[in-house]
């Protein structure tokens, strides 16, 4: 197989429309014509592949689709608008109707969120388990449960998932592991290497590396078999009167019939679909990302050691240093390194003052960027409790190992020692 590199810059495309360019053009067209009226019947019922209009699909974001199904050495792959978009689509087409799922409680605060309100109202229950008791997986499982959920390392803590023990508990089970692979990335981890069935990304984060486009993807590893309890899986193996009856199991198959549900049923009808040039922007990012996670690796890891030496703060959370509690997990599932987002907390005691004490350090932090996102070429600061975390209750953000205190920072491409010096002159305020 080809190595990560080549594909980052070459799967998906090959150069050969009459227009011959080199790089993957922008499809900036809602719509596309149809040869004849035959053409166009075949096109909407199945019968074909095509492109027929935007919401369902553009050329660029095929290239980006291959792409990211490539770099995770999946079957295929579905762009979305966004990284939530990817996650909601998908747990959505394997809970089908009346189906219940399991996920880690150590989560993006836009999942919680997600699960526990929204899913809700749709009637999809989600039970929440510690992702490190592997008895809690299981005692949650039920005869409805469709999918586990957990992502590949969890910001901000950055715990990192025993994939290998939990995509057991899942198969044991009869059910796909879903795994959030946008902190991880490919890159570092791929999880269809260890059990995953899908894998869902915030586009957003480190495949772009840019921090300016929203999208998502869902890839489809091809392993799970959906044929195997067909009762289960009505949305795949029984006539879909949309389509003229047609069984998407027989006629798609595996690591196939996965994606042809999110687009023709999800993605149409929702329409959470992927703008074209976000699509392009995206796929720009993706070409140099081994670069840029490798630095940005290397650069948390100086970071975090530095911290870890530092008076004013009371602990690091990076699984790359000796004595983390997930140390052992990154040495077996991160050979590359860990990713680049992680957390301190500073010292002090979570009273009145705490928050006070907390923005005399971020507000005064330069070069660090106060921003909610991840993965940019930028070096991002955040505080979890008063920002992505801040709709979780206090017992919930104790589950996600989140205080007052906790800082997180997101290294990008920056020069270390221009960092290390910035959070040493703002360490200082606390
Ligand atoms: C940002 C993020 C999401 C949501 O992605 P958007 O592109 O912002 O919609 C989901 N999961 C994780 C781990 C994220 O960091």
């Amino acid at each position: 197989m080809t190595a990560f590199s080549t594909q980052q810059v070459q799967a998906g495309y090959t150069p050969g429309i009459p227009q011959n360019s080199a790089v993957p053009p922008i499809y900036q067209t809602a719509a596309y014509e149809f040869a004849s009226l035959a053409d166009a019947a075949d096109l909407f019922a199945l019968r074909r592949a095509g492109n027929l209009y935007s919401r369902n699909a553009s050329p660029t974001q095929q290239v980006l689709e291959e792409r990211v199904a490539a770099l995770e050495g999946g079957a295929s792959a579905v762009a979305v608008a966004s990284g939530q978009a990817a996650v909601a689509v998908t747990l959505m087409a394997l809970a089908g109707r009346g189906g219940h799922i399991v996920s880690a409680s150590q989560l993006y605060g836009g999942t919680v969120d997600l699960f526990q309100d929204t899913f809700d109202d749709f009637g999809i229950p989600v039970t929440f388990v510690d992702q490190d008791d592997a008895d809690a997986w299981r005692a949650a499982i039920r005869p409805d449960t469709r999918a586990l959920f957990a992502e590949s390392v969890a910001n901000p803590i950055a715990q990192v998932l025993d994939f290998r023990l939990v995509a057991d508990i899942a198969h044991e089970a009869g059910v796909p592991l879903v795994i959030d692979n946008t902190v991880g990335t490919p890159y570092l981890i791929r999880p269809g290497e260890h059990g995953a069935d899908f894998v869902v990304h915030s586009a957003t984060k480190f495949l772009s590396g840019h921090g300016t486009s929203l999208g998502g993807v869902v890839v489809d590893q091809g392993s799970f078999d959906f044929g195997a309890q067909p009762e289960r899986w009505p949305q795949f193996t029984a006539p879909y009167p949309r389509f003229g009856e047609l069984v998407l199991w027989e006629r798609f198959g595996i690591g196939q019939a996965f994606a042809a549900l999110v687009k023709s049923k999800y993605v149409h009808d929702l329409g959470p679909s992927l703008s074209p040039f976000n699509a392009w922007q995206i796929l720009q990012g993706i070409e140099t990302l081994d670069l840029r996670v490798s630095r940005q690796s290397a650069t948390a890891l100086a970071l975090a050691e530095h911290l870890a030496a530092h008076p004013k703060v009371a602990a690091v959370h990076h699984p790359g240093l000796e004595g983390n509690r997930w140390h052992a997990l990154a040495e077996r599932y991160l050979p590359r390194g860990a990713p680049s987002v992680f957390s301190i907390d500073l010292r002090g005691a979570e009273d009145a003052e705490a928050q006070a004490r907390i923005a005399r350090v971020v507000d005064s932090l330069e070069v660090f960027r106060l921003v909610a996102n991840i993965g940019d070429a930028r070096s991002l600061v955040s505080h979890p409790a008063s920002m992505t975390h801040s709709h979780l209750n206090a017992e919930q953000r104790a589950a996600a190992g989140i205080s007052w205190n906790t800082i997180r920072l997101s290294a990008g491409l920056e020069d270390s020692a221009d960092l290390i010096a910035a959070l040493d002159r703002a360490l200082a305020r606390l």
